[in-house]
């Protein structure tokens, strides 16, 4: 019998492998290609985010924070939670400011799920939610919502809970669908919740991209969804500041303190100075959220343009900034295939559909982002229309 290496990696993370995220990354840049497969939002920095950060760089604001984040910055987030989202928080409490909205995740699930507890993701799912949970010890469990509405049917959600279901992940708008989850569909969450004793994981981190004047919905808001759910948000995307590193999770006090302890153990706090900038983007006015829908809206219009007419029919997304695009007319076996030839012959990189798809039609789609600036979007339209497959 062959003897396994030693030292080796865990038998956890030995079973997942590197997203094709990554991969479409490396070899986009391989060929010099426009990137519209990873999330990277390269949009600028608000400049009062940016100068925020800056002046507590220079005023030393150098040591680590509370575990569970600056206190200023736990006020701005208590308020705009009231403001925006309609929950009312504790920021003494009931807020913990995270390493991104990655990082709130992974301390919720090993704050708050023992291993081999189940983990109910719907799917297309965001790969992330699956990864951390298989490295946290979870079995995930999965929903397929049906192509292309993802609608959320009660006997669906009933039949997918098995005995060991604790948790149910609400991505909301979702990456990778753009689905906005709508009141009557989070009432059928918290029904079954309620019944199945469910912890509730949102990700909301795109609360703020959506788009035909649809309102974001936060789970935590409905029914008595509130008392048990992990409401997690992030920053990166709303003040493009994916490499900040900043994201928050709201919960019930108990809830939080345990996530407190878990980010403490991972990661002590997130970056002290650049919280102090995220501060000052709280105060930004409504104007701004409203132009950053609008902006996206503008590039969601032009995108999915593109995509038709190149023969790519996109699921026109609800929110966020991604959309599904069916490759199937290519007549490739797989979207590995078919993402590999439009990165050769577009250079244009996007997502193999497999990455957030456990069933077959994950090789139906690839993924497209379109948080790009618009001179270069418009230059990746002008190739994906010219691409002939
Ligand atoms: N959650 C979702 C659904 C995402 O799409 C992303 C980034 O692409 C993240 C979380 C990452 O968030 P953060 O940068 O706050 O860790």
């Amino acid at each position: 019998m062959e003897r396994e290496p030693s030292p080796r990696p865990s038998r956890r993370i030995g079973g997942l492998v590197q997203s094709d995220i990554r991969r479409m990354t490396r070899e986009c840049e391989k060929v010099g290609g426009i990137n519209l497969g990873q999330g990277i939002c390269d949009l600028p920095t608000p400049p009062l985010v940016r100068e925020g950060a800056i002046a507590a760089i220079r005023a030393n604001r150098s040591t680590y924070s509370f575990p569970e984040g600056d206190l200023s910055l736990r006020r701005e987030i208590a308020r705009k939670l009231e403001r925006q989202n309609g929950i009312r928080a504790d920021p003494g409490t009931e807020i913990v400011v995270t390493v991104g909205a990655t990082g709130a995740f992974a301390a919720a699930v090993h704050a708050l799920l023992d291993p081999g507890d189940g983990i109910l993701l719907f799917e297309p799912y965001y790969g992330y939610h699956l990864n951390a949970a298989i490295l946290a010890g979870l079995e995930p469990h999965f929903l397929a919502l049906e192509v292309p509405g993802f609608a959320l049917r009660e006997a669906a959600l009933r039949a997918a809970i098995r005995p060991n279901t604790r948790a149910v992940v609400v991505c909301t708008p979702s990456n990778p669908s753009g689905k906005m989850f709508e009141r009557s569909e989070l009432e059928i969450v918290a029904r079954v919740a309620r019944e199945r004793e469910l912890l509730v994981i949102t990700d909301e981190i795109y609360e703020h991209i959506r788009y035909d004047g649809r309102e974001h919905v936060p789970p935590a808001t409905v029914a008595d969804l509130r008392d048990r759910t992990v409401t997690i948000m992030g920053l990166s995307k709303t003040f493009s500041i994916t490499g900040w590193r900043l994201g928050y999770a709201v919960a019930p006090e108990p809830l939080a303190r345990a996530i407190t302890l878990a980010h403490d153990l991972f990661y002590v706090c997130a970056p002290t100075p650049l919280q102090h900038g995220a501060a000052q983007g709280f105060r930004a006015p409504e104007s701004f959220f409203e132009e950053l829908a609008s902006d996206y809206a503008r590039k969601r219009a032009a995108t999915c343009e593109a995509l038709a007419d190149a023969g790519l029919a996109p699921i026109v997304p609800q929110g966020a900034y991604y959309v599904l695009a069916d490759v199937s007319r290519l007549g490739y076996a797989t979207a590995r295939e078919a993402a590999q030839a439009i990165l050769a012959e577009a250079g244009v990189a996007t997502i193999p559909g497999t990455a957030f798809f456990t069933g077959a039609h994950g090789d139906r789609f690839v993924r497209v982002c379109y948080a790009k600036e618009d001179d270069v979007l418009a230059e990746a339209c002008r190739r994906l229309r010219s691409f002939r497959g």
